[in-house]
């Protein structure tokens, strides 16, 4: 066992938590990525405090993954540690019309929990397959509503330790955005204030959201979800399909035939082969409409293949 695994069971209560060389296409939507140096699984305060010291005693670096389906993990993987939150950060709490949810707690699965309650400001995440942590960094939303609409405050770990309680207007919500996005801040706890609403209406209407998503996306197939942001009073989509691309591929990689803003894998694609497509996509697009396309994807390590 190297050093540094036993620096982390020094930390980690249950060493079966603790994975070295993870591949990381085990834990992606796009079922792509290579190893982590190391995967852990945190269960608590001490326990990220702990691996967070260490790695900067170490100067490793330090990625939090939630669900894997915002993810474009490289072929050659990341180095230092990988953190899931488990534990107390999966949870989640209801006092009247507010809930406290734990980072790494299912953004659907507490979506349709409170709407069984009765609770109402989530059902548009219903099919939203990411956690609450990642899904507040990035103000995720659907069929007109974002996260935005009902966080009152956050809690985030910053990477030396410190815990701090944010505002509405520190976490700067902004379309698939916010300022905690490139920070190094990991959410560890969000505050959701709902209002009431009627339980078979929220039923009916997460239905309706979960219907359409099989109608227009492609879901039998792994895949991250809308690649491109929308620009401005447009559609990523209806600009990648207007300029002939769905269908198009690179090496196992395709522009999905049924939603053109969706990237699939036929089964062996590499993050390489991504990289190159979304390239390849934003500069025709480019090139015919004028419009450049930001990637609402997200990509860890290695990338010569497409540019920010
Ligand atoms: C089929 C499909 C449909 C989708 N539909 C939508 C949609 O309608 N709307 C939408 O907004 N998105 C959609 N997505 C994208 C994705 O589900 C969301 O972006 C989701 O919020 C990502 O959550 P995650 O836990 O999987 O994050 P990950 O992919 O694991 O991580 C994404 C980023 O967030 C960071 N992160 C994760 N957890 C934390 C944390 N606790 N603190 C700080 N940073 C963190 C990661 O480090 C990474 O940089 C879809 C994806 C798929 C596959």
């Amino acid at each position: 066992m190297s050093p540094l695994e036993q620096e982390l069971r020094s930390i980690i209560r249950d060493p079966g938590r603790i994975h070295p060389d993870e591949p990381l296409s085990k834990h992606t939507t796009f079922r792509i990525g290579g190893p982590a140096d190391f995967l852990v699984e945190v269960s608590d305060r001490r326990e990220l405090s702990g691996v967070l010291a260490l790695a900067t005693r170490e100067h490793l670096p330090v990625y939090i993954l939630g669900r894997g389906s915002n993810l474009l993990v490289s072929d050659s993987g990341v180095r230092g540690f990988v953190l899931i939150l488990a534990g107390e950060f999966d949870q989640f709490q209801v006092d009247g019309l507010r809930v406290t949810a734990g980072g790494g707690y299912d953004l659907p699965k507490l979506a349709t929990k409170v709407a069984k309650m009765g609770l109402g400001g989530l059902d548009f995440a219903c099919a939203i397959p990411g956690t609450v942590g990642a899904g507040l960094v990035i103000n995720a939303g659907a069929h007109g509503g974002d996260l935005s609409q009902s966080v009152s405050a956050a809690t985030v770990i910053w990477a030396d330790g410190r815990e701090e309680s944010l505002t509405p207007e520190l976490i700067g919500f902004a379309y698939r955005s916010s300022k905690l996005q490139g920070a190094s801040a990991i959410v560890v706890e969000v505050v959701f204030d709902l209002h009431p609403a009627n339980q078979e209406e929220l039923q009916g209407r997460m239905k309706h959201h979960l219907e359409r998503r099989r109608a227009t996306q492609p879901l039998q197939q792994p895949n991250a979800g809308s690649v491109f942001m929308n620009p401005p009073a447009d559609y990523a989509g209806r600009l990648i399909e207007a300029a002939g691309l769905k269908g198009l591929t690179e090496g196992g990689a395709q522009i999905s035939e049924k939603h053109a803003n969706f990237i699939v894998n036929l089964g062996n694609a590499t993050a390489r082969d991504v990289l190159l497509l979304l390239d390849r996509v934003r500069g025709i697009v480019q090139d015919r409409f004028g419009v450049r396309l930001e990637p609402e994807v997200k990509i860890w390590g290695e990338n010569p293949y497409f540019r920010f």
